[in-house]
């Protein structure tokens, strides 16, 4: 008989995520709030990965997911279409711009990314553009953790030891105006980041150059940076005088995430291919999908169709999950509510830069919104690398029973930042609740 051993046993043996210290394991979960098995209770102000929009423990993304699994848990996509996969593809297209209605559902965000750089090159390729390969990212960036998207993400400590695998991208800078000293104004900022684009792509030489990729606003990288306004048409004009994809990963901004449905509809974007995951299945299940224009997906599917496809792509209990959420997002108004909240927590947290002035910027939209740590905010000096105060505020926080999220990136004008972004059922009290333990947490930092 195999002898038991006890849970702490088993976790040190088994587990190999990377998470950087032992967490408490988790026992249930509801609304915005987490227990673990000692019944403490965290706030998620991270809405996990900034992927649980709809909250914890939604009955009906619950209920349908069972009514699904007793009817059919998995047929194969290459063998049956199943009517929730049809249905998620149609509450997707209703809802995204500029004709991407044209859908492919994976299990997750660098799932999506990867299939959405495939099917660029596969556009080209079918369209008899074999030349074009690159693909420009920005520095600093992130984009999944495959090979693939590793190729395009702008991160050093994630890309370095596996650049000898992939083949890396070029990048250009992110957007990081409010650092710049110099006389322009932000707009003009804006102007000259896209431009940056447009000599990289010279610089490549533009036969060569096959898509953009990027996060309308920037996530896990910079948390939640914004470009000005003037960056968005500049962008696309450039991608188009070029005949160059727009690729909008919106893994983290999509699905009500920044008060709209989409991050890039704050500027009425037109990207030729969107990623999504994360608050698509809320959590609720591993889900991911691309959206793209006919005129991407019909060369490629007049052509043998997509050379694509995992077995858990368009699995009809993820998919179920998928159009229970939309149908939840819809029901509670979290377009709407993400952009309410996300003002006064905006409002908040520019209070805290009051009271702690070595946070600042703050930025963001809707409950996407993040600020930066520096040594000295009038001089946007950051901290020296290495102290890694993102981190310690994020266990400071954890340790008072607050979630929020940050990431050690290098490469770039990175400094420390983090994010507060909470499930987009959140109320006023609650948005008290998270500042007032984050007003703690900083007060243990300073
Ligand atoms: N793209 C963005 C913008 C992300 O934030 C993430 C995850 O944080 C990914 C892609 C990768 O998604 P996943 O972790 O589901 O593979």
């Amino acid at each position: 008989m195999i002898a038991v051993q006890s849970v702490e046993t088993d976790r040190r043996a088994n587990l190999f995520h990377f998470t950087r210290l032992q967490r408490p394991i988790v026992d249930r979960a509801d609304g915005i709030y987490l227990w673990d098995k000692s019944g403490r209770r965290y706030i998620d102000g991270s809405s996990g990965a900034v992927n649980v929009n709809v909250g914890h423990g939604n009955r009906n993304v619950i209920d349908a997911m069972k009514r699904q699994l007793d009817r059919v848990s998995f047929a194969y996509i290459f063998q049956f279409e199943n009517e929730q996969a049809i249905e998620l593809a149609r509450g997707l297209a209703d809802r995204l711009p500029n004709g991407l209605n044209r859908i492919y559902f994976v299990s997750g965000g660098s799932e999506a990314i990867e299939a959405c750089l495939k099917l660029a090159r596969q556009w080209a390729v079918s369209t008899g553009q074999d030349k074009r390969w690159k693909i420009i990212g920005r520095m600093p960036s992130y984009h999944g953790v495959t090979i693939g998207t590793l190729a395009v993400t702008g991160d050093d400590i994630l890309t370095k030891t596996f650049d000898a695998i992939g083949r890396p991208m070029p990048l250009v800078p992110a957007p990081f105006v409010h650092r710049d000293h110099d006389n322009l104004s932000m707009e003009q900022r804006g102007i000259r980041y896209a431009d940056m684009l447009e000599e990289k792509i010279l610089e490549e030489g533009p036969e060569s150059v096959l898509a953009f990729v990027m996060e309308p606003i920037g996530g896990a990288a910079t948390a939640a940076l914004v470009p000005p306004n003037s960056y968005f048409p500049r962008i696309r004009e450039i991608c188009d005088r070029y005949g160059i994809l727009l690729i909008h990963d919106e893994v983290m901004t999509g699905i009500g995430r920044t008060g709209k449905f989409l991050g890039g509809d704050h500027w009425s974007c037109r990207p030729d291919i969107v990623a999504l995951s994360k608050g698509l299945s809320s959590g609720y299940a591993p889900l991911g999908a691309l959206a793209a224009t006919q005129r991407i997906v019909g060369p490629v599917v007049e052509t043998g169709g997509f050379l694509h496809g995992h077995t858990y792509g368009g699995n009809p209990v993820a998919c179920a999950a998928g159009v229970a959420v939309l149908g939840e997002v819809d029901r509670l108004g979290l377009v709407e509510n993400s952009a309410v909240m996300g003002e006064l927590l905006r409002g908040e947290l520019e209070a805290l830069t009051r009271r702690f002035p070595f946070i600042a910027d703050v930025r963001g939209k809707g409950l996407f919104m993040g600020a930066e740590i520096y040594a000295d905010p009038l001089a946007k000096e950051p901290l020296p690398q290495g102290l890694n105060a993102n981190l310690r505020l994020i266990d400071l926080a954890f340790e008072r029973g607050l979630i929020i999220y940050s990431r050690r990136v290098r490469g770039g004008p990175v400094s420390d930042n983090f994010m507060v972004c909470p499930p987009l059922i959140v109320t006023s009290d609650q948005i008290g609740e998270i500042i007032a333990v984050l007003g703690d947490s900083l007060q243990a930092l300073a």
